[in-house]
């Protein structure tokens, strides 16, 4: 998942960037309203946190220009201001939520968390066949066998899990998958590819991951003709599943 940034005061950028990229998001940042609101428009970002006082273009009208424009994007906004009304104003331009300043990176985290809590991610555990992803742990297992993944596998993979049965291209993954800061081709996708094949597919008669000629990859259980190999038992077989978490 990729989060933008728009925020001048380096200070809270580098603790914000840290944070986001230790739970595994990509981020990119942008240090005025002019070129936030540029990036914001191109970009499919997940979620933008937006500051209120910028150089250039004050947060308000990024967010009130971004949200005339269509962008459906979900936005935390961030402000010194304390009134009530200042808040309202905020949320009634398009804010999806509001933090004022100064805040704990925690409770920063917890709202980034809840916003991007929606239908297909509001799950703590996706599941395609008996693959399965737990966000809260960041971790994979396949037949209840742990995988271990680098950091940006698991990227690749939540990204494919969350688009499951769907064919998603080589750009939308490195658009949801890498921060700006990535000039390289496309093709490295496949390279990502390749390593997750290397760790979930190999020796399986049941490879979950698909290519599909000429368009990207998709990721979801193979058809099969009624044979399951011994032992190995699928609990949600030619679908795929979520869950929800609960609590050990
Ligand atoms: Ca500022």
């Amino acid at each position: 998942m990729r989060i933008l940034i728009v925020e001048d005061e380096p200070k809270v950028t580098r603790t914000l960037v840290k944070g986001l990229e230790a739970d595994h998001f990509a981020v990119d940042v942008a240090e005025n309203g002019e070129d936030g609101l540029q990036l914001s428009t191109e970009i499919d970002y997940d979620l933008v946190i937006l500051d209120w006082n910028l150089p250039k273009l004050d947060g308000l009208t990024v967010l009130r220009k971004l949200r005339k424009s269509g962008s459906v994007a979900r936005i935390l906004f961030l402000s010194a201001r304390k009134e009530i009304s200042d808040r309202i104003n905020a949320l009634q331009a398009g804010a999806d939520d509001f933090l004022v300043k100064p805040f704990s990176f925690d409770e920063l985290n917890a709202r980034v968390g809840a916003l991007l809590r929606r239908p297909t991610e509001l799950l703590d555990k996706i599941s395609v066949d008996d693959l399965v992803l737990d966000r809260m742990r960041h971790s994979v297992s396949r037949a209840g066998k742990l995988i271990g993944l680098t950091q940006r596998e698991y990227a690749v993979l939540e990204y494919l899990m969350r688009n499951a049965g769907r064919t998603v291209t080589r750009t939308m993954v490195v658009e949801h998958v890498w921060n700006l800061g990535f000039d390289g081709l496309t093709n490295i996708v496949d390279v990502y590819i390749n390593y997750l094949r290397a760790k979930i597919d190999q020796g399986s008669d049941n490879p979950l991951i698909h290519t599909v000629r000429g368009v990207g990859y998709s990721i979801n259980s193979s058809e099969r003709d009624g044979q399951t190999s011994p032992g190995v038992r699928s609990f949600q077989s030619g679908k795929t599943g979520f869950e929800r978490q609960t609590t050990p």
